[in-house]
Parts: structure tokens; sequence; C-alpha cells
């Protein structure tokens, strides 16, 4: 075994292995299970990863000097693909005037403007460093101004790694099958009830038994927080009248109502999924594209919700690095894109040739495929059933998947390596990235 490398005992020497393959090898000797993050282990798809040297529009370059088209786009922020232009140039002449300020400064201003402008219900709103620290102040700033304990969140909606949000979690604790995490202290995830998405039944009974056993007419329910279109198990939609249903309930019952917007905000729509219905929450969190690649999180929402916290109000949320002003010029030079060039129907038609492809494929091959698809996003679940909820999307077959992934992988696409994951589109994949994909991801079913 060379370095310790899992699965190397057929490497003789060091000389015998890939760039990557070394690099993986050190990688496990000191960062555990190689990775910072757990999916990137790649270990639901049956390969080692491969390590990236560089990225530029829709492509990775490998250290090997492979080209894949990226359908990862490091997890969802490069929507006009790696190292855009503008967004370089703006990071460069933010990094010219100071690596961080430690005071406020004028594009924490028009960060928070442009927020407002476009996220339909956002008054007023909070840098945050990632969409973790976005749903977990949204939550404390949720239960401080009701002064409730409990929240509702659904089965498979991935919000971060929050102590209380890690309950049937989506993304990685799911990929790896763990879906409550070790270490979260019973109490911790005590309050925090979990409902199958899509269920109204589920919702109102949960509303209903949480009053009776308190003995009082409204329930102890703080807020409750949903990826409005979840993504972190793979696409999901809600079936019609579901976000009214719920939005209708938390209004009776004192409860608010959280959109996760981390993944979507401004990846369906300039609004995030509001673009595409009318239901509105108090608090919505965001993340991923506001950052413009570089790391970052939001919370925003009602004014008089949002006065709640700290220096006006009684809810503590900080950070050092909040509103970093690298951070926000590159994620300003994002969102100013975004208005000027309106990517969004052609993600939509890209979106829609590679699931028509993949469809087609399927039908061809005689193979269970559900495709779910909306703009930029999609999924293959290979199932024979609709795919609504969680219970839904675990009855998918995983060895497919990781079949057609390590095609893909081996004729140049890079899907998320993972069943469970939403792969992306950039405004970067050109009309042959696309092609390539088609024809690459039909080869893959075909050769199933
Ligand atoms: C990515 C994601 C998060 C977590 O954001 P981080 O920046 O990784 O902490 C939370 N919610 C949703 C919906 C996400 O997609």
């Amino acid at each position: 075994m060379v370095f310790g490398l899992e699965g190397g005992a057929g490497f003789a020497t060091v000389a015998d292995m890939t760039a990557s393959e070394q690099l993986f090898a050190r990688a496990q000797a000191r960062i555990p299970g190689g990775v910072n993050s757990p999916v990137r282990a790649f270990r639901a798809v049956g390969r080692a990863p491969f390590y990236t040297a560089s990225a530029e529009g829709c492509r990775l370059h490998t250290e090997e000097g492979t080209e894949l088209v990226d359908y990862v786009l490091a997890w969802g922020p490069a929507i006009f693909g790696h190292n855009d232009p503008d967004i370089r140039t703006a990071v460069q002449n933010a990094a010219a005037a100071g690596l961080g300020f430690g005071t406020t400064h004028a594009a924490e201003v028009r960060m928070a403007e442009m927020l407002c402008e476009n996220v339909p219900s956002v008054e007023k709103v909070r840098m945050t460093n990632s969409g973790t620290e976005a749903t977990m102040s949204a939550i404390r700033l949720a239960r401080g101004h009701t002064g409730r304990k409990k929240i509702i969140k659904f089965a498979g909606c991935f919000h971060g790694h929050v102590d209380a949000l890690l309950v049937k979690a989506g993304s990685g604790a799911l990929t790896f099958g763990h879906p409550d995490s070790a270490g979260v202290n019973p109490g911790a995830a005590a309050d925090t009830l979990v409902l199958p998405y899509n269920d109204t039944a589920a919702l109102d009974a949960a509303f209903a038994a949480d009053a009776a056993a308190a003995g009082q007419a409204a329930p102890d329910i703080a807020a409750v927080i949903l990826e409005p279109y979840p993504g972190n198990v793979g696409l999901l939609f809600p079936e019609a009248g579901f976000l009214a249903h719920l939005r209708e309930r938390c209004t009776r019952n004192g409860t608010l109502l959280i959109f996760d917007e981390v993944m979507t905000g401004f990846r369906l729509s300039p609004q995030g999924t509001m673009g595409l219905h009318t239901v509105r929450p108090d608090l919505v969190c965001l993340g991923k594209i506001i950052g413009g690649g570089l790391p970052v999180g939001a919370f925003g929402g009602r004014a008089d919700i949002m006065d709640k916290l700290a220096p006006l109000g009684p809810v503590y949320q900080s950070g050092t690095f909040c509103g970093h002003p690298v951070t926000l010029a590159a994620g300003l030079a994002a969102l100013e894109k975004l208005r000027r060039k309106n990517p969004y129907p052609a993600l939509e038609r890209a979106g829609k040739r590679i699931a028509t492809a993949v469809r087609e494929a399927a039908q061809r091959k005689g193979v269970a495929l559900q495709v779910h698809q909306c703009g930029s996003m999609f999924t293959l679940f290979f199932n024979a059933n609709p795919v609504r909820n969680l219970a839904d999307v675990l009855g998918s077959d995983g060895a497919l998947f990781g079949s057609v992934f390590r095609y893909a992988l081996d004729h140049g696409v890079f899907l998320p390596p993972s069943p469970f994951e939403s792969a992306f589109i950039s405004a970067a994949h050109d009309d042959a990235a696309i092609t390539q994909t088609e024809e690459v991801l039909a080869a893959a079913i075909a050769a199933l």
C-alpha cells in the first residue's frame, strides 16, 4: 500500500500513480477521507476523485491535463462558468483596494440594495460567510422573534450542517447514508419536526398535534424552513398548491415561513424559485451565486423581523468576515452581469436539450428514468415511478446512476458524483459542450 491509499494495492511505486492518485493518497493521510467536504470523495459513484488544476468557462482541467465539461460548477455558484473575466477583474480591483477592512464599506450597501431589489419579500438583509450560517441565523432569528422553540423541516431538504437541521437532510448527509449525524445532541434536534415533502396532510397534523400537546390554541412552532424546489436530493418539484398551503398554515398559526434559496436563488431566476410561483416567505436564505464563486451566505426578509437582530434587537449574530469586500465585489459583479445578460432563457433551452436527449436515450434502451429539469438544474432518477419526496428518491437505482457517471467521466463529462445531487448548467456551456453532453449521456445510457 502506497501512502495508505484506499484500494491502492495495485500500485507498485509512486511513479505508477497518476498525479490525482498521488495527491489523494497524501490527502487521505492528512485530511479526513482526503476531502474538505464529503461528497468530493466520490464514494457514491465508485471512483477515486480527480484533482482539478484549473477551471475556465464550462470546463475543468485535471492535474493529468484531462478536460471535463463540468455540471457541478463549484456546487452551484458558477452560473457564468468558471473564472468569468468580469468577476475576476472585479475581484482583482477589490483586492487592490484592500483584503478586508473590518469596518463598513460601500459594497455592503450596494449588495443589500441589490438583494432587496431582486428577491421578493426581502426588505432588509445580513451577509454571512456560508449558506450554513445563513440558515442557522434565520432559525435563531425566527425563534427570537416568535418566542417559540420548535421548527419544521422536510425530509431530504438540506440546509447546511446546522445541528438542528441535520435531521433527515439531503446532500452529503444522504449520499453517505447518515441522514442524522453523530455528535448532534438529542436536545439540539428534539425541537425539529421532520415531515415528508409535498405532504399537506402531514403538515396539518403536525400543527394540530403540537397545539394539542401544549394544551393551547396555537402550536409552539417558530418556523417552517424548506427548499421550495429541493435540490439536495436531486431536483424535486412542489406539487400544485403545496407552497400556498404551507403559507396559509404558517400565517394562521403565527409561524414564520423560511425559504432556503441558497441553491435556487439567482439560479432558477433573479427571484430564485419566486420567479416561478407566487408564494412569499417571511425570511429567505441565500448563498452560492451571490458570492460570485467566493464563500458567502445571506439571510433577509421582513424588516420588522430583521430589526430583531443585534445591535437593534436581542437576537445575536455576527462574523469577522461577514460582508467581506472581495467577496462582495465578486458577488456584485455576478449579480450585475445577470441583470445585464439575462442568461435564463438560454439556460432553460440548454436544460431542455439535455433532458430531452437523456429521456429519448432511456426510452430507446427501455430503462426507467425520471428526468427532472428546471432551467439550468437537472437530475436523472433511475426510477419507474414518479419522484416527489425523499422516500421516492431513495427508491431510485443508484447503481445505474454510478454507471452513467463513470461512463460520462471517461468521455469528458463531469456529472455530480452522487445520485442525490442536482446538476447545474452555466451560461458558458456553449453549443459544442451541450452537444457533446447530449451524445455522451445518450451513449452512457445505451451502454447500461
Ligand atoms: C449549499 C446549501 C446550503 C449550505 O451552504 P454552505 O455555503 O455550503 O454552508 C444550505 N442550503 C441549501 C439549499 C444549499 O444548497
